[in-house]
């Protein structure tokens, strides 16, 4: 299988001020397409070329681990956003929140915490495991919770490429405003309970 850049579904300038069109140019235009690249070249003539991208996360490890989560978890990143959209959880998701973190302020508050003291390169996320609980995990460098047989319902990425050139040395106001940007609407296609 050869992976390709999907295309975004927004303008690379419609989730600013959150996040920038540089920004984007940078992270997605340049940083995603480096995993993207250097994944097809490690794959290619391998017992991993025809395999499921998550499947490759789950088995392998080393170069070829870091490259195929980093492609993974940018996608899932960036396809969480959107310009318009509900900015709070109002369904099934939204039950679970507030009866597992006490409210929506507080999963927010925690989410973040996770975030800023995640030390060095990372990814703050929220995940379910098969019953519907949830978990907020720190996941150091190219970290991905499918390894620890959760499902990833939200991510933020707390590597400094994700924000300094927007936020400088600031990542708890780039968290705080990435909020401004979620589309809970996708967040929550993603809890099927
Ligand atoms: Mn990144």
């Amino acid at each position: 299988m050869n992976y390709t850049l999907p295309e975004l579904p927004y303008a690379t300038d419609a989730l600013a001020p959150a996040i920038s069109r540089e920004t984007i140019d940078y992270h997605y235009g340049k940083h995603e397409r480096t995993y993207i690249d250097n994944l097809n070249r490690l794959i290619k003539g391998t017992e991993y070329e025809d395999m499921d991208l998550e499947e490759i996360i789950k088995t392998s490890d080393g170069a070829l681990f870091n490259n195929a989560s980093q492609a993974w978890n940018h996608i899932f990143y960036f396809f969480t956003f959107s310009p318009e959209g509900e900015r709070e959880p109002k369904g099934k998701l939204r039950k679970a929140i507030d009866e597992q973190f006490g409210s929506f302020d507080k999963f927010k508050a925690d989410f973040e915490s996770a975030g800023t003291t995640l030390f060095g390169s990372g990814w703050v996320w929220l995940s379910t495991d098969e019953d519907g609980k949830l978990f907020i995990t720190q996941g150091p460098n190219a970290g991905n919770p499918l390894t620890e047989g959760l499902t990833p319902l939200l991510v933020f990425d707390v590597w400094e490429h994700a924000y300094y050139l927007d936020y400088r040395n600031r990542r708890a106001d780039a968290l705080r405003q990435w909020w401004d940007i979620v589309d809970w609407q996708i967040v929550e296609s993603r809890y099927n309970f």
